[in-house]
């Protein structure tokens, strides 16, 4: 298995050198040049299976000759040892063909566990057998750095710094990445927003000589391994339902586009999805896009879902891609267009392709307050708004085809965000017994400016050499 850039002008690299690599050379993202199939037959075995096993059904031909079967199948059996729940991954109903896939039994309470967990465990399999030691840095919006810190705190051959928004993250987020006390993990807060994080991020994978000395090594979304261990759980929720016999549709709080890319991918592989319907907050760019074929950047304006507050939306690339037929140049040009004016058109042959895959929907503030009380008046379930962002879209779409089951990935707790939740419902979700003194442990964090040249500096005097 090979895996080839966005922009077509980067190595092509094996699944292990490519999870080590996270964001090409030429500044695209790693894709596979082929994507694997499981035929009807395959997919109908895998009902009743553990989770775990699925997974290694499932990762296992995007991984080539990188690990061996024991390997893998260790991995994913440590990765989800520490979940709260046996099935990983519970469906529960919330409405008549309305089901929701709870992504957040993992031990930071959000689905990024899902795929760091097992990155985590994969990236000390494959240093160990190349003795190399790697600086992790990573952007986040508030869920991935925790996950980050949790899957690589503690390891000898590991940095791992974390670039989250100075004030845009909720308190419980920022303690689960401020608390650890190991002296590998480094937390640092950005003057600036997500898409800052994220931009200097990509700056310090584009300068080369930094790169090299550092060892520099993502574990975004950018990083296609992540990607790979979201497919997952589309096929444990779908096989549940009765696929491959029955078609089901997805809706899933979006943000970066990884966790819906991972959607994408499990349809190609063969999964009978019918849609997949990308849930946006009041920063809509996606809505907007799909709709009106046009990717304008507005300004992000900070919700009760900071997870989803992105503009620019890195794994959109991605979907880019196969919507342009994998045309490289096109991806690097409309790529030059938004960072030079902001926005792009997509051509009316690739907006056709977009919307044969997937539907769009936008919930502002008032409707996700209004959806997490709903919610819990009716089922008994207290939601996060983020969640609560794709119940409502989930809900639309339902009206438009209420006869294909919809999965409405749910992924944070509401113990994530307390105060929202609160505002809805008058309640305040507890954290996890194991969580409750994270508000007593004291904090360590480092204010920086929105300035590359200052970040490299702190990088390279922080990390261990
Ligand atoms: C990261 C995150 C999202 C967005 O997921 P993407 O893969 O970035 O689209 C949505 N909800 C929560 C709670 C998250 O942590």
């Amino acid at each position: 298995m090979r895996y080839v850039s966005t922009r077509g002008q980067a190595p092509v690299l094996s699944f292990g050198e490519a999870m080590l690599t996270g964001l090409a050379r030429d500044g695209g993202l790693y894709v596979p040049e082929t994507i694997p199939t499981l035929t009807a037959a395959e997919i109908a075995d895998l009902a009743g299976l553990s989770y775990e096993e699925v997974a290694f059904r499932v990762m296992k031909p995007f991984t080539g000759d990188t690990f061996t079967d024991e390997e893998l199948q260790g991995a994913i059996e440590r990765a989800y040892a520490g979940f709260g729940h046996p099935a990983r991954a519970p469906l529960v109903q919330l409405a008549p063909n309305h089901f929701l896939l709870e992504l957040f039994h993992g031990p930071t309470l959000a689905f990024k566990d899902f795929a760091m967990q097992v990155i985590g465990q994969l990236f000390q399999i494959e240093l160990a057998k190349q003795g190399r030691k790697v600086t992790i840095v990573g952007a986040t919006s508030g869920d991935t750095g925790s996950a980050a810190i949790e899957a690589f705190r503690g390891l000898d051959n590991v940095d791992v710094f974390i670039l989250f928004p100075h004030g845009r993250v909720s308190e419980v987020q920022r303690r689960q990445m401020t608390t650890p006390i190991e002296e590998n993990v480094h937390a640092l807060a950005l003057d600036g927003d997500f898409d800052d994080c994220q931009a200097r991020l990509k700056d310090m994978f584009n300068d080369f000589a930094f790169r090299d000395e550092v060892g520099l090594a993502g574990v975004n979304s950018i990083n296609f391994a992540r990607v790979l261990a979201q497919i997952v759980y589309y096929f444990t929720s779908a096989v549940a339902l009765g696929a491959p016999q029955r078609k089901i549709s997805f809706t899933v709080p979006t943000g970066n586009f990884g966790d819906i890319f991972a959607g994408f991918l499990a349809k190609q592989m063969g999964l009978p999805v019918e849609r997949l319907v990308i849930a946006t907050n009041q920063n809509d760019i996606l809505d907007r896009c799909i709709k009106g074929g046009d990717y304008t950047r507005h300004g992000v304006k900070p919700s009760m879902s900071p997870s989803m507050d992105i503009e620019i939306s890195s794994n959109f690339e991605r979907a880019l891609y196969f919507a342009y037929g994998r045309d490289g140049d096109a991806i690097t040009a409309l790529m030059t267009e938004l960072k030079e004016a902001g926005s792009f058109t997509v051509s009316p042959n690739a907006i056709g392709a977009l919307r044969e895959i997937y539907d769009s929907g936008r919930i502002g503030e008032g409707r996700t307050l209004e959806i997490i009380g709903r919610t819990l008046k009716e089922t008994g379930e207290l939601i996060c708004p983020h969640t609560a962002v794709a119940v409502g879209v989930a809900e639309d779409a339902l009206d438009r085809d209420p006869a294909t089951p919809m999965v409405t990935l749910a992924t944070a707790h509401p113990a994530k965000f307390p105060d929202a939740v609160n505002e809805a419902t008058g309640i305040r979700p507890a954290l996890p017994p194991r969580m409750k003194d994270l508000f007593e442990r004291p904090e360590r964090v480092t204010r920086v400016a929105n300035d590359l040249a200052a970040l490299e500096a702190l990088v390279r005097g922080e990390r261990r050499k």
